[in-house]
């Protein structure tokens, strides 16, 4: 390549999940001269990518999977999916760390801290099945200089002989658009150090990104930037949602509409329109988990007053969650027990079947404590998938298998409904012709997310149903 550094021919990707495995299936569609084997200690995850049925759902995934994993008649396949993950390390030239970093749940730091267990785990396979230089990357979202953790393990654990190189390559995807947004992302930051090597391997990933993304888009910095840049990235994005609903709260006090000051204020240049959907809440494995670990960061930094600042966005949003709930309660006279509620959604956002850290958890929560009868549906989240969750997170789960069904339809769950909550903004339920049969199955009360047909206004309104003519006690 002329400039003295790697042409990378085999990248192994340690975690088959919502990053690894869609990030892969698009870096082997793209650069077809590279081996991409994806690998996870998860054997049913594994064998589900292999499968018709892959183990999570994103709007162009499995095209985007199929011709590298199968390959076609002009194009030998280059995506491979394996649980032998040391064989896959030692051949690969590059290695993406694409495992969990959840939330710490007990001891220094729980709570808030970020666990690193599974990127410690994953290095210390890196090490031990090393036989040649590596260029490690991680694209697991983790604290500030956990890089250097990571090359203290490689050169404790590694063979002498054997050099580490490791790059930051933060992952901005979100679910729902991950394709879109690994096909032509906004940006790709790479941090390394500013040695010859650590320059050296940044443009050796240059390279790959480069296959199809243009080079201006393609940041190079310091690894400790590129870290930082990601969890900077979380916490202004969480804080947009919690800006907004904060300000929902006062709308609805004094008639003020939300997606009306919303739209109003996004009009400004400075502020723009994204992100600015008043909701019950943000939720996901990442806004809440990253923000944490901020405020995790600005502890053990003693910045009291950075980590107060950073957690009220946490606080916010559990706030609107709670909200939420009590609206239902009002808006059907204050109380609920014996009565039927449909919720619509369980996926945390619309176009992903992801239920982790979903707001619709924490609604089913409060209406089995208020004694209602729940009927969940979600277009994209199966039965065995909303008890999974609910397994985990009901604090009497025994109630909760008693009051809550999982229906096949919507229709089906608005069926004998008082009220009907829509907890995810899928375009099945945000159109006028759901709105109507909706309301013939029984003309009830719609407590909606965010969908504007179903709302005056602000996402925490609700268009009157029955209610218009007996309205609620406030
Ligand atoms: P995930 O839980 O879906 O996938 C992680 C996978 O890693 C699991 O399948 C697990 O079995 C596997 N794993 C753990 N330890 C392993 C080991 N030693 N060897 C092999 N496999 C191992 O997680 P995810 O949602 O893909 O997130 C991964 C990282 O990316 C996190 O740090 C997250 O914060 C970050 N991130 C996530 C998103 C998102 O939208 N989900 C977006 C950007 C960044």
């Amino acid at each position: 390549n002329g400039h003295g550094h790697k042409q990378v021919k085999r990248i192994c990707c340690i975690g088959a999940g919502y990053v690894g495995g869609p990030t892969c299936a698009v870096i082997a569609n793209k650069a077809p001269h590279i081996h991409v084997d994806v690998v996870d200690l998860n054997e049913k995850r594994i064998s589900a990518w292999k499968s018709d049925h892959l183990p999570i759902y994103e709007p162009g995934l499995v095209e985007m999977t199929v011709l590298p994993r199968d390959g076609s008649p002009d194009r030998p396949p280059n995506l491979f999916f394996t649980t032998d993950v040391k064989a896959s390390i030692t051949k690969a030239d590059l290695i993406f760390l694409c495992v969990a970093t959840p939330t710490k749940y007990t001891g220094i730091g729980s709570g808030r801290a970020a666990d690193l267990v599974y990127i410690e785990s994953a290095t210390r396979m890196i090490a031990e099945a090393a036989t040649s230089d590596k260029i490690v990357v991680e694209k697991s979202t983790v604290p500030c200089k956990t890089a250097a953790s990571i090359r203290e393990i490689l050169s404790a654990v590694g063979k002498p002989d054997v050099h580490f190189d490791i790059l930051s390559n933060p992952e901005f995807l979100a679910e729902g658009t991950a394709i879109r947004n690994l096909e032509q992302p906004d940006r790709l930051l790479i941090g390394s150090l500013t040695t010859d090597r650590g320059l050296r391997a940044a443009a050796s990933l240059v390279d790959v990104y480069a296959e199809w993304v243009p080079r201006e888009r393609i940041v190079t910095m310091h690894l400790w930037s590129s870290e930082m840049a990601k969890l900077a990235a979380n916490a202004l994005l969480a804080q947009r949602i919690s800006s907004i609903n904060a300000l929902s709260a006062i709308c609805e006090s004094t008639g003020a509409d939300i997606d009306e000051v919303a739209y109003a204020v996004g009009l400004d240049k400075r502020i723009g329109p994204k992100m600015l959907k008043s909701s019950v809440g943000f939720g996901g494995s990442c806004f809440r988990k990253d923000v944490l670990n901020l405020v995790y960061i600005a502890q053990t930094l003693h910045l009291p007053e950075v980590a107060t600042y950073w957690e009220q966005v946490v606080e916010m949003n559990e706030y609107q969650k709670q909200r939420f709930s009590k609206r239902i309660v009002s808006c059907l006279y204050t109380t609920l027990t014996d009565k039927r509620v449909a919720l619509l959604g369980f996926a945390y956002k619309k176009d992903t079947g992801d239920t982790r850290e979903s707001a619709a958890i924490s609604i089913v929560n409060s209406l089995v404590a208020e004694k209602a009868d729940v009927r969940i549906y979600d277009p994209k989240v199966d039965a065995d998938a909303i008890w999974m969750e609910l397994q985990w997170t009901s604090p009497n789960f025994a109630d909760t298998q008693k009051r809550v069904t999982v229906c096949k339809t919507a229709y089906e769950a608005c069926e004998d409904a008082h009220a009907a909550v829509i907890a995810t903004e899928w375009d099945e339920f945000n159109n006028k012709d759901t709105e109507v049969h909706i309301r013939e199955v029984n003309g009830l009360a719609v407590i909606g997310r965010s969908p504007s047909s179903y709302s005056t206004g602000s996402g925490m309104q609700f268009s009157n149903g029955t209610l218009e003519t007996s309205p609620a006690p406030k």
